[in-house]
């Protein structure tokens, strides 16, 4: 493909137009000297829908391990010796403090994120309810929430509460998935995104990259995520897990991680994409690419269960590409 047939693509895109599976299917495709020109074209659209402006966002593991889920990429899974550290739901303090740290970081979205397939509608759901309350109240950082898979009810108690976001990924392509999970449905997945939209939540859903997927799967991903109309596209890369049945997955280049974010900015161009786990270890010294190839926000510090980066560090790298950190795409 030309560069002006690149170009004009983007043009097309910025007009309305979508990219299909074939047109995503032959980007995915160009020869590695071609590759600045696709991020070049993925940067020029995220420059049209969200100007110079990069959002922060950050979690905390609100609850850990001993998940009943098979996932095989996961360190809190209960069917994989992983050693990753467990316990349960933290006290509403503690979460309150985590927030406190989230939004002097310049993170505009405080994700709490429990294990699990899903939290009680009891306890867990009025504790975590009465932080979202609080923090709603407070203003200072938007309250995300990924709680696994969950009733209309308690999405609807979520909503009232004060949450902005739900978050909940859908890890792969539909048909890819029984490779990856097999104690639950992808329509189970699906499900909770659909009644989360319906509620009214703003809705946070993506993939895990890397899990042994090919380019097909990759835009598969994209095109339900498109149909399913979802606000935020969170784009993790495998960091693989010792004692994990992918602990010995060979991670991707981070040529290949780049044209990922690339394509699913140009088939999702209005969508606010992040990069969140797996990013030091799979982009290595091209981080800084992220956002010229699409990226318009960055999860900054810990993940859930490996350390991440600091905000300070991100912050920096926003400054030096002449970018700003905003919160203006979460509310
Ligand atoms: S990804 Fe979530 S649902 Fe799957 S094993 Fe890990 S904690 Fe459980």
């Amino acid at each position: 493909m030309h560069a002006n047939d690149l170009y004009q693509l983007a043009d097309s895109i910025i007009a309305g137009n979508q990219l299909d599976a074939d047109q995503a299917l032959t980007l995915a495709k160009l020869p590695d000297h071609d590759l600045p020109e696709l991020f070049a074209v993925a940067s020029r659209v995220r420059q049209h829908f969200f100007g110079d402006r990069i959002a922060l966002c950050s979690i905390v593991n609100a609850k850990s391990g001993l998940c009943a889920e098979d996932c095989a990429f996961c360190a809190q899974s209960s069917f994989h010796a992983t050693g990753a550290v467990t316990y349960p739901l933290l006290p509403q303090a503690t979460l309150l403090e985590g927030a406190q740290a989230a939004a002097a970081n310049g993170s505009a979205c405080y994700g709490i994120v429990t294990s699990g397939t899903g939290i009680s509608s009891g306890e867990e759901l009025a504790r975590i309810c009465a932080v979202v309350r609080q923090l709603a109240a407070d203003g200072s950082v938007a309250p995300g929430a990924s709680l696994g898979i969950l009733d209309q009810q308690s999405l609807l108690a979520l909503k009232e509460a004060g949450l902005v976001t739900y978050h909940h990924n859908l890890e792969t392509a539909r048909s890819y998935f029984p490779q990856i999970c097999t104690t639950h449905a992808y329509e189970d997945d699906v499900a909770t995104v659909r009644l989360a939209k319906q509620a009214g939540l703003r809705v946070c859903c993506g993939g895990l990259f890397g899990l042994g997927e090919s380019m097909e799967q990759r835009i598969e991903l994209a095109l339900t995520l498109r149909e399913l109309q979802v606000d935020s596209v969170p784009i993790n890369f495998l960091d693989p897990v010792a004692g994990t049945p992918l602990a010995t997955m060979q991670q991707l280049i981070p040529r290949t991680c780049l044209q990922i974010i690339a394509l699913y900015r140009l088939l999702l161009p209005d969508c606010h994409i992040t990069v969140c786990g797996g990013r030091q270890s799979n982009l290595r010294e091209l981080q800084s690419w992220i956002f010229l190839a699409g990226a318009s926000g960055v999860m900054t510090g810990d993940y859930l269960t490996k350390g991440g980066r600091r905000p300070e560090d991100d912050q920096r790298l926003i400054a030096d590409l002449g970018l700003t950190v905003t919160k203006e795409f979460v509310r």
